[in-house]
């Protein structure tokens, strides 16, 4: 039995097993007991495999003509990838979620954080699976639930999940959770790039133990903040924050519910925008590069009006990181499914078919010539530094409209900002 601390809010990660295969499946019952691939844009590499394709031993990752024979051979059903089809499985997934759970922060196509509060952690074990059955009833997709005290424990829990039942709570009894993490290697931890891998191989961390237990010190100073929020995480301390982990590898979203209904196309524009320009920062902090942008606006799944909700994709040719381009992507996504009359609950974007900077590959019909390519990547560059010099926002598209837009989350019951806001300075008045 696990001895969790349920007074302190607990993670659960939902992630959906082998999603793009899974979502090809999900109409194609002839395929059901067969092997199914997906590849990546322009069917380049193997990007999800079903069940029955990781039995077979087929690569993850794998160039498609390297592994055509072995497709072959086994009769395996090639699939190019289809973000239109996954995006809206996706979006119904995250509903269902929302169904259930009040608070859910979706992290990238297939995957969720979902915050449980009070009663809901203290029926964890029940939750998670009320999770993965309605989840498969509603949309037909099974999901693993990892469920730990902080974000980066939900995903090893995810990971154990995935081995075994579909469920895995988290134990925090230290000698058990020294045996998980002892048996995990430090690159496998989340927020644990190659780079800082290597760092702490040079001084015998190998583990995630070992990881756990380096000193804030060295933490600080060789890996950063962010590989010491990591170990705090690991400890059992919530550190992590929503859009501050590490960029998913495929997708990248962000969304948000509103603060307020919005019915004009003006909010929606400002709102989808600013989830683009936040993506796009994501985006170039890790050195990626988009190979499409989806923009997904839908109205509240609780209100008793008819609803709406509806999903756009385009490809960029070639892949891009620029704000601007995607920009104008999705202000154009957006006119394309608008539709005057609903009550607009929530909006997002997802950047997918990510890949890095340098393996970009070049396109004989771009538009763009590359000294555009060389002043777009400055600007970003620009733009970047500027914000980061001087706090977010400090540049920002017009596009993005005003702070106080009626669609930004509420926050009716925040406490002003005394110590970072001149303008919610403490006042103090002598008589
Ligand atoms: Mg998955």
């Amino acid at each position: 039995m696990s001895s969790t601390n349920f007074s302190q809010p607990l993670w659960a990660l939902v992630d959906c097993n082998n999603f793009y295969a899974s979502c090809e499946k999900l109409f194609r019952p002839d395929l059901s007991a067969r092997p199914v691939v997906v590849l990546s844009n322009n069917d380049g590499c193997i990007v999800s495999r079903s069940a029955e394709a990781k039995a077979l031993g087929i690569p993850m990752g794998e160039p498609e003509f390297k592994a055509r024979v072995q497709l072959q051979r086994h009769n395996v059903a090639v699939f190019s990838s289809n973000y239109a089809l996954y995006g809206d499985i996706s979006a119904r997934v995250m509903a269902t979620l929302e169904h259930i759970c009040p608070y859910v922060e979706q992290y990238s196509i297939d995957e969720a954080f979902v915050r449980l509060d009070g009663p809901l952690a203290a029926n964890a074990e029940d939750i998670a699976q009320q999770l993965r059955e309605t989840v498969r009833q509603w949309t037909g997709m099974v999901v693993s639930v990892g469920i730990a005290p902080t974000r980066t424990l939900a995903k090893l829990a995810n990971h154990l999940a995935k081995k075994t039942s579909g469920v895995h709570i988290w134990d925090t009894a230290l000698h058990v959770a020294e045996t998980v993490l002892r048996a995990l290697p430090v690159r496998e931890v989340w927020g644990i790039g190659w780079r800082q891998s290597r760092k702490l191989h040079e001084v015998g961390v190998t583990s995630a133990w070992g990881l756990r237990e380096t000193s804030d010190l060295w933490l600080r100073k060789f890996l950063t903040i962010s590989g010491w929020k990591t170990a705090m995480e690991l400890r059992g301390v919530p550190c992590i924050g929503e859009d501050e982990g590490p960029t998913p590898r495929r997708t990248l979203v962000s969304s948000r519910s509103f603060g307020e209904k919005v019915y004009d196309l003006a909010s929606l524009e400002q709102a989808v925008a600013t989830f683009t320009v936040r993506a796009g920062e994501r985006l170039r902090r890790q050195k990626l590069v988009a190979g499409g942008i989806a923009v997904h606006i839908r109205t509240s799944r609780h209100a008793n009006r008819p609803s709406f909700d509806a999903t756009a994709q385009h490809s960029f040719q070639p892949a891009t990181a620029d704000t601007v381009t995607m920009l104008q992507a999705g202000r154009k996504l957006l006119a394309s499914m608008y539709k005057e009359g609903p009550a607009y609950a929530k909006a997002g974007i997802m950047l997918y078919d990510l890949c890095p900077q340098d393996c970009l590959q070049g396109s004989l019909f771009a538009e763009a010539t590359p000294v555009n390519d060389i002043r777009k990547t400055a600007l970003m560059m620009a733009l970047d530094g500027i914000n980061s010099k001087f706090g977010r926002g400090a540049v920002h598209f017009g596009a993005e409209g005003p702070q106080e837009a009626k669609w930004h989350l509420r926050c009716k019951h925040c406490s002003p900002s005394m110590t970072t806001s001149w303008k919610d300075l403490p006042q103090a008045l002598c008589r």
